[in-house]
């Protein structure tokens, strides 16, 4: 463990480092085996459940683990380190408790939140449509009054675990003149008649952890108004500053993983009667990987401890995200140069990382959009 992580308390470091021989043990084996079947990653989860991880994100008084969000970002980076889809598909189901436990009534809270914390129950946030995922504000999925309820038409896609949940938070527009403030989220629970989900989709990476189209026609209850009308947008925006650390902590735990087995090889591969290792330039690379990695990690932190405080910390968070994943980008590319042509084989894990890592420049708001949310706030003041 970095000395870094010396700032977590005894309680926490035991947390982690019981997580850390899980991950080392039952998860991380596994990586290579579900890239190439392509089988979502149940078996994982319902391990991670065994550690407290599915309600890391949770206080206690909600069955969660009531770890700090310093802890979880280390405990995130840790489970990215063995396996990227295991790491993806938890945080998915991270932001379908946060969005609960953000916006949910007394109510939600109470019966839903120990459920997904402590049982292998799987959540999903379903935001992103097919003419609407940078510019989320302008979605199509619309829910009416309807009798004691709502009547919700419209169609998601690429939501993690969308299929396979439990249960889906889906964001939908109220109010059609109100823009963002006319939306609103709901608790889909599965089952629920006029709810289908497509096959998962055929992805370049993250092959683990599936992502779907959801088609939804369904007629839900009052009770399944996350919170009030009109509230949707706003905590899907809060939700998502608590991601993007989160996107950050995998980022940095596959660029870390990386960086290990670069530097492996390095030292094992012999050129011309010399350890890779050896040449310059080799060290150079290494050193500028490190170099990289602990400035994204330090900006995760600083967002992680924002996050802690409890006020808002958008751009902290758009700025770990930004700068983790491109330098994870980096780091696994670099980490590939150095393992030559065996990098481009699937017989050296780089090879997966590279594909695993591609998306995080992509999910829960490109690099663009954390630009534009950073220079709206330098812009502000
Ligand atoms: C594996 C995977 C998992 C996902 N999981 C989820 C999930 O669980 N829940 C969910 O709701 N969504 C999920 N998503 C959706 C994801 O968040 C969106 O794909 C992402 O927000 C980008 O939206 P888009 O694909 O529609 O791209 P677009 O919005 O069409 O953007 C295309 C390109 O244009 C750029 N662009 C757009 N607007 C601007 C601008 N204003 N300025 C400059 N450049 C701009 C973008 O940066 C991007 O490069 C997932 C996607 C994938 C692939």
């Amino acid at each position: 463990m970095s000395d870094i992580w010396h700032m977590l308390s005894e309680e926490e470091r035991l947390f982690c480092d019981v997580l850390e021989r899980i991950v080392k043990e039952r998860i991380a084996p596994r990586a290579a085996e579900t890239d190439e079947s392509a089988a979502f990653v149940h078996e994982q989860l319902a391990t991670l459940a065994e550690a407290g991880m599915l309600g890391a994100n949770l206080p206690e008084e909600h069955g969660g683990s009531g770890v700090s969000a310093l802890a979880l970002l280390r405990a995130v980076e840790i489970v990215a380190g063995g396996c990227g889809s295991t790491a993806s598909a938890l945080t998915a189901h991270y932001l379908a408790t946060d969005a609960i436990l953000i916006g949910g009534t007394d109510t939600q809270k109470a019966e839903w939140l120990p459920k997904a914390a402590t049982s292998h129950m799987l959540g999903a946030f379903a935001l992103t449509e097919p003419t609407a995922g940078s510019d989320p504000a302008d979605m199509r999925t619309r829910a009416v009054r309807s009798g004691d309820g709502w009547h919700l038409k419209g169609n998601k896609c690429f939501i993690s675990n969308g299929g396979v949940a439990d249960f889906i938070v889906v964001f939908a527009v109220t109010d059609p003149d109100a823009r963002h403030r006319g939306i609103s989220a709901f608790l889909l629970p599965k089952g629920t008649p006029g709810f289908e989900a497509g096959p998962p989709e055929r992805t370049m990476g993250l092959k683990g952890g599936h992502v779907f189209s959801l088609s939804l026609d369904c007629h839900l209850p009052d009770t399944a108004l996350v919170g009030e009308a009109g509230q949707g947008f706003k905590t899907a925006m809060q939700v998502l500053d608590n991601g993007r650390v989160e996107v950050a902590a995998q980022c940095i735990g596959m660029a870390q993983a990386a960086l290990d087995a670069a530097k492996d090889y390095a030292k094992e591969r012999v050129i011309g009667g010399e350890a890779l290792s050896d040449k310059q330039g080799i060290r150079w690379m290494l050193a500028d990987m490190a170099l990289e990695l602990q400035a994204a990690r330090l900006m995760a932190l600083d967002a992680a401890r924002q996050r802690s405080l409890g006020h808002r910390f958008s751009k902290a968070a758009a700025m770990a995200k930004l700068k983790a994943s491109e330098v994870a980008d980096m780091v696994a590319d670099t980490a590939l140069q150095i393992h030559g042509g065996y990098g481009y084989t699937r017989d050296f894990p780089i090879e997966r990382i590279t594909r695993d890592l591609r998306i995080m420049r992509i999910y829960e708001g490109s690099s663009e959009i954390q630009r534009n949310i950073i220079a709206g706030h330098l812009l502000a003041h």
